[in-house]
């Protein structure tokens, strides 16, 4: 458990039991629901569900939608604010309708909305959010058809704003508004000077992408109240991007955007909401820091932040307090999946050795690296028979190309080199120092464990953005784990990869994993891949959609659980059809080129009715590797 950090960046939802397995807890303030990877493993098994599989925890979600929404009506009324807090979940984090659904009813309470940043993600807003008290804002570029979108949704009586991101919107969004005679609830986008922190800080600075200058602000609020429209003008929006991995950049961020809602309040633009963006950080690496997959606060300190640091600055300028929005999408949704994919193989650069016996007239090179194979013990440098060693491979591999040296001899020089290169590692093992070189040993002499999944699938940060996410064996915890390895995925791409884990207190390139059995699953699970990795992946090699399980927990047993529904992942077919293929017509050629082996006598015609069978059965089968047990 220490060395996988589980309960680091588990977020209080998963830990190790003694049992050696990673257990969910995902209501964490009732200790008592727990359930077990194991279980549920062969639970998923025993549904006839394939691996790889996501894991959706819907109460992990629910868990989110109320600490987040509660810690900020705890920390308003310590604070003696006299905004409320109205917050909105940006549905391009998480699209899947069964998340949206379910954050919306568990955020009925608290009047959680959502925001919506494009045409198809208005259209679903405004079909799922059915609760008249909530927000739903839309971001993002707009065309006259989402204009009159979200006039829609104020016909239908919703909290419906338009965020105004560039000033002709703002003449579009008027002109339709007044054409159709509906008063329109209108935001303005800041670009905010001060910049995030992390891999997403290029959101806020004047080269943001999105949002208005203070003089456009300026402008467009005039305009508005020259077209008698002013009174729209209801709220000031800013997001200096995602993953905060600061405190220092909410902070600024809120002092910034407190003065300038301050400002228009007192030119005589009374808006009523302030909406602080996205940005809340998770802690992916577990080390509560300002690493790049990490964050240096807590919920409760980002929720105090935007508190009490609106404010403050309020209180100063005389002004009310306005009522707090944030649009945060991560947070909610990153811990309530995960994905379970089998090590169907392990790949060892040294795993194949040949008999390297002395042989007659055997080449001088192999003499040589096999000398100082047997004198090992007897080296003062190690260093010296590194460098060796080396050298001799290095010339081998010459002396095979300039044909001096046999396929034969070059596989005994290969077989005797790795040989010893384990020997130098078991040496360096206690020493203090370590040339550079050889520290590059342990990864080179690391497995590379085979996971049946793709990484542009269902990790895809992981590759595009060197993101990190939290990996670890689900189960024999308690046993010491004997196989450094780096993580591979079953596509044809050397990119298609994990090579990034938290081990202990450090970010390394080697995870510790178990010794795979003869006979034994093993699983690891990828985590905290909610947000934007469950819904950005690609169809790399044609990996299409995961095969989904949607966990809930009992009420009247703890320790039970049920899957409440499978959603059935991408089969060949359905990527084929992506890619504009008729399976049928494939099916059928197939089908013709069987017959005719069969006509020729070459396949016998039950054979052949098998074989046609197969490649259909083939093309209904999962994209993913059958590993049959
Ligand atoms: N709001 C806007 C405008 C965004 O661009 C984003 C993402 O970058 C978010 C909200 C969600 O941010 P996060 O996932 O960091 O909460």
């Amino acid at each position: 458990e220490k060395l996988y950090g589980v309960s680091r960046w588990g977020g209080g939802y998963f830990e190790v039991g003694e049992n050696g397995n990673v257990h969910v807890t995902p209501v964490p303030s009732d200790k008592s629901i727990r359930i077990d990877f194991q279980a549920l493993i062969d639970e998923i098994r025993d549904e006839g569900v394939q691996f790889p599989v996501v894991v959706r925890f819907h109460d992990v979600l629910r868990s989110q939608v109320a600490s987040l929404n509660t810690t900020f009506r705890d920390v308003i009324t310590e604070a003696e604010y006299t905004g409320k807090y109205q917050g909105v979940y940006p549905v391009k984090v998480n699209q899947m309708r069964e998340v949206v659904e379910e954050i919306v009813d568990a955020g009925e309470p608290f009047d959680y909305g959502l925001e919506a940043g494009s045409k198809a993600e208005l259209i679903t807003a405004l079909a799922l959010n059915n609760n008249e008290n909530s927000l739903t804002i839309l971001n993002g570029y707009k065309d006259e058809e989402c204009m009159r979108l979200a006039l829609l949704g104020r016909k239908l009586g919703r909290k419906m704003v338009v965020v105004v991101e560039k000033y002709t919107e703002l003449l579009l969004l008027v002109k339709i508004a007044k054409e159709l005679e509906i008063d329109p609830i209108i935001g303005v986008r800041s670009k905010m000077t001060v910049k995030g922190r992390g891999k997403w800080e290029g959101s806020g600075g004047e080269r943001a992408k999105f949002g208005l200058t203070i003089a456009e602000i300026i402008k467009t609020a005039r305009y508005l109240e020259e077209q008698g429209m002013g009174h729209c003008l209801k709220l000031l929006h800013f997001h200096i991007g995602s993953q905060l991995t600061d405190i220092r950049a909410v902070k600024e961020a809120i002092s910034e955007g407190a003065r300038i809602y301050a400002d228009l309040h007192k030119m005589g633009f009374a808006l009523d909401y302030v909406d602080v963006g996205g940005g809340l950080g998770i802690d992916y690496d577990g080390s509560a820091s300002t690493n790049e997959s990490s964050r240096n606060y807590t919920l409760h300190e980002y929720v105090a932040d935007v508190v009490y640091g609106m404010k403050e600055v309020c209180d100063l300028e005389k002004v009310p307090h306005p009522n707090l929005v944030s649009e945060s999408g991560r947070a909610i949704t990153a811990h309530h999946s995960c994905v379970i994919t089998e090590i169907v193989g392990e790949i060892r650069s040294n795993s194949a050795e040949i008999d390297t016996t002395p042989a007659e007239n055997e080449h001088v090179f192999v003499k040589n690296i096999r000398e100082l194979e047997d004198y090992f013990d007897e080296q003062t440098s190690m260093q010296e028979v590194f460098n060796d060693a080396s050298q001799y491979k290095e010339q081998a591999l010459d002396a095979f190309k300039l044909r001096v040296l046999s396929l034969e001899e070059l596989g005994k020089i290969e077989t005797i080199y790795w040989r010893i290169m384990s020997r130098l590692r078991t040496w360096y093992a206690n020493e203090e120092y370590v040339p550079e070189e050889l520290q590059e040993l342990d990864y080179s002499l690391s497995s590379q464990y085979l996971c049946n999944f793709s990484v542009f699938q269902s990790a895809a940060d992981t590759w595009a953005i060197d993101q990190l996410l939290p990996v670890v064996p689900l189960t024999r915890m308690n046993e010491k784990p004997s196989v450094n390895c780096t993580l591979v995925d079953i596509t044809c791409d050397s990119d298609g990869k994990l090579d990034q884990f938290t081990v202990g207190r450090e970010i390394t390139d080697i995870l510790p994993m178990h010794p795979l059995k003869n006979g034994e699953n093993y699983y690891a699970g990828l985590f905290l891949t909610g947000a934007y990795q469950d819904v950005m992946g690609d169809m790399h090699n044609l990996f299409g959609r995961l095969n989904e399980v949607h966990i809930y927990s009992h009420d009247d047993d703890p320790q039970d659980f049920y899957i409440e529904e499978v959603v059935k992942g991408s089969s060949v077919q359905d990527v084929l059809n992506i890619m504009q293929y008729n399976p049928r017509a494939m099916a059928y050629d197939v089908k013709k080129l069987i017959d005719k082996q069969v006509s020729a006598g070459n396949i016998r015609p039950r054979e052949g009715v098998r074989w046609t069978d197969f490649y259909e059965n083939c093309l209904a089968g999962y994209t993913y590797l059958k590993t049959g047990r």
